[in-house]
């Protein structure tokens, strides 16, 4: 096996690191991994993506806390949209987690806003309850639209957690951006993937009975009021074959597009039945 180095940082701040003379060898610094080759013809040290002869491994990452709660998150959206109707500006608020208990709470730090600016301190804040850690924040763009801005990368970066932007506080519907920031590597997910909506009510069972569905595919036809006006379900109308296409999705597509189509002439001839019918 070629051997591996690590090279410390010099013991000066201005010392150059102590590096291994080996003819062939591999080092690890801040800056990456190396490969180092000494021979008669050359001398390199190349950056390199592995070491060779060694297993591929791959990035992977799992997350071991629960889903932010519903009501949770929206208690923070009502804060942020209280804040900006009384201020015109953003607000933020700290994300704390006991992977222990599965739970989340907020921490709402003191905060300086303008606009589109917010300043807080989180090394004055109190230290989380006992089980909590500090993982991740909220905090929202005022009327501006959610995304994660350079001063958010800057912000999140060496931020472990989940990140969430809310924009567009001005407007009843607003946007979402959100990711989850695991050593340093951001992973961009939807909203749905990371909050615990409310599970479906039970349906009615009222509503569901003044639904019957029609067996026979003829009852469908013979209902519409076009019937015998030259106009066909797209299977009957023949001049197709499956083996004209490609695939079977290229297939799928043509006959979705063939029943947009017809259904759009259906309405085209409803409409003129109709006014001739006046
Ligand atoms: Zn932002």
């Amino acid at each position: 096996m070629v051997p591996i180095h690590h090279v410390p940082k010099p013991s000066q701040p201005d010392g150059k690191p102590a590096l291994p003379s080996d003819a062939l060898c591999y080092l690890i610094g801040s800056d990456g991994v190396f490969k180092q080759v000494h021979n008669d013809f050359y001398s390199v040290r190349l950056k390199v993506s592995g070491v060779s002869g060694l297993a591929e491994i791959g990035e992977t990452a799992s997350l071991h806390v629960p889903k932010l709660p519903i009501s949770l998150f929206r208690q923070v959206e009502a804060f942020f949209i209280a804040v900006y109707q009384k201020h015109s500006s953003e607000a933020v608020v700290v994300l704390l987690c006991n992977p222990a208990t599965q739970e989340w709470r907020v921490q709402v730090p003191p905060q300086e806003v303008k606009g589109l600016h917010v300043s807080y301190n989180l090394a004055t804040l109190p230290d989380p309850p006992h089980g909590f850690e500090r993982f991740g924040s909220i905090h929202s763009h005022a009327s501006a639209k959610a995304f994660h801005s350079g001063t958010d990368d800057a912000d999140e970066t060496a931020f472990d957690g989940l990140h969430i932007t809310i924009g567009n506080m001005d407007q009843p519907v607003r946007s979402y951006s959100a990711r989850w920031m695991l050593a340093g590597k951001a992973f961009k997910v939807e909203l749905a993937d990371i909050i615990e909506g409310v599970a479906l009510p039970k349906p009615d069972e009222s509503w569901l009975a003044q639904v019957r569905k029609v067996e026979a595919e003829e009852d469908y036809w013979a209902s519409r009021p076009f019937r015998g006006a030259g106009l066909f379900p797209p299977a009957a109308m023949g001049a197709v074959e499956r083996e004209d296409f490609g695939s079977p999705e290229e297939y799928r597509e043509y006959l979705e597009e063939m029943k947009n189509e017809v259904d759009e002439r259906l309405l085209e001839m409803e409409a003129v039945l109709q006014e001739k019918g006046r």
